[in-house]
């Protein structure tokens, strides 16, 4: 990674969370001003953002007003003094964008999830230095995320910004977006360095859950909000369900916890190292623990294998896991989480078995994991 610079240089006054609010789609002059200005007024929010072309799902929903708005997001940019930020997927965008004196490009999730069109844009950006905001792509896939951010990076764009706007998900949710929270944490643990900010506005879907997505992107310490504002939600062209009015994003910006990275106060860190030390040396103990289980595992493993029983005794394994549910519930745990551990342990010691019981050809192959088979399959 070439040098990244940070938000607060160039984003003037930043002292807080970073704030982007602003309809989801440019839907007229009047629309784009009165919005911005309201949301100017409330002295919260720092960029406006406006997609002018709005990569959608089926052809024949509002497509964006193209080029046209571009200078209307720009003269609402000097008006109100915020900063400009537009959507662009391809080269054309980004040369149309960049000479209307938009301030901030960023990559919608269609377009990560593409990385010749991340190339081209990234190529078209050499010798600017233009801050880009690159969505996650709309797969769970943190490795095409972060090749989106290295190729801008590579192509000299150090104001770079990750945006969680959560992942298309076959499980259904309330949300809109399955948030999947682990990626974003393994995205801040893999690039230090890359501010991430979360979309509220896409992972909710829906204006109810808005105020409690923002409060926990921002207690996992994301840098910054963007949430979709309008000055009539009710009759937005795009994503009208999950936009807020100025007056309700001034509301949510008031209401929200900004807690603080740290502390230094001595009680707290003696307190706290107190309670790790006590949660590291039970991790220890766990993991003699679930070794000890393997070995009589693989010992099982051999008995299957000499007296050729199969591998998966279901009434065993039902038996097990109502069980230990059960007496998960007696210690208070989430079922939820009783069930999945467990999975994750049978799962484990049937791969264990497996190799046992079929040495002589590739005993991975039947039981990896979906995330293995993905990891497997990275090109
Ligand atoms: C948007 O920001 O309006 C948008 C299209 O978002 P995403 O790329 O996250 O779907
Ligand atoms: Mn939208």
């Amino acid at each position: 990674m070439i040098k990244l610079i940070p938000v607060q240089n160039w984003v003037p006054s930043l002292s807080g969370p970073l704030i982007i609010a602003g309809p989801c789609g440019a839907e007229s002059y009047q629309q784009i001003m009165i919005t911005a200005q309201l949301i100017k007024a409330t002295g919260k929010a720092h960029i406006l953002r406006a997609g002018i072309w709005k990569p959608r799902t089926r052809p024949g929903s509002f497509e964006g007003k193209g080029e046209q708005a571009l200078s209307w997001l720009a003269e609402a940019g000097r008006k109100t003094g915020l900063l400009t930020a537009v959507e662009v997927g391809n080269s054309y965008h980004v040369e149309k964008a960049l000479k209307a004196g938009i301030d901030v490009l960023w990559l919608g999730a269609r377009t990560t999830v593409n990385p010749f069109y991340v190339q081209e844009i990234a190529k078209a950006l050499i010798g600017t230095d233009v801050p880009v905001m690159v969505k996650n792509p709309v797969s769970p896939d943190l490795q095409l995320w972060i090749g989106a951010l290295e190729r801008l990076n590579k192509a000299g764009i150090g104001k770079l910004l990750a945006v969680h706007r959560g992942f298309t998900s076959l499980t259904s949710s309330s949300l809109r977006n399955a948030p999947h929270w682990e990626i974003v944490i393994e995205l801040k643990r893999q690039l230090p360095d890359v501010a991430v900010i979360c979309d509220v506005s896409h992972i909710s879907g829906k204006q109810e859950f808005i105020p409690a997505i923002a409060q926990h992107a921002l207690d996992l310490d994301l840098q910054g909000l963007m949430i979709e504002t309008h000055y009539h939600p009710e009759e937005a062209l795009s994503d009208s369900q999950q936009q807020i009015t100025p007056r309700q994003f001034n509301e949510l910006i008031e209401k929200l916890n900004v807690r603080k990275s740290k502390s230094d106060d001595i009680v707290f860190k003696t307190t706290i190292e107190e309670l790790r030390n006590h949660i590291d040396s039970i991790d220890h103990e766990l993991l003699q623990l679930l070794a000890g289980r393997f070995r009589l595992v693989q010992r099982i493993g051999e008995f299957k294998n000499s007296s050729n029983v199969t591998l998966l005794q279901l009434k065993r394994w039902t038996e097990m896991l109502e069980d230990r549910v059960k007496q998960g519930k007696t210690e208070e745990l989430d079922e939820v989480f009783v069930t999945r551990l467990f999975e994750f342990i049978h799962n484990e010691s049937l791969r264990l078995q497996n190799q046992i019981l079929n040495s002589d050809h590739d005993a991975e192959q039947p039981l990896l994991s979906k995330y293995e088979q993905q990891n497997n399959s990275k090109s």
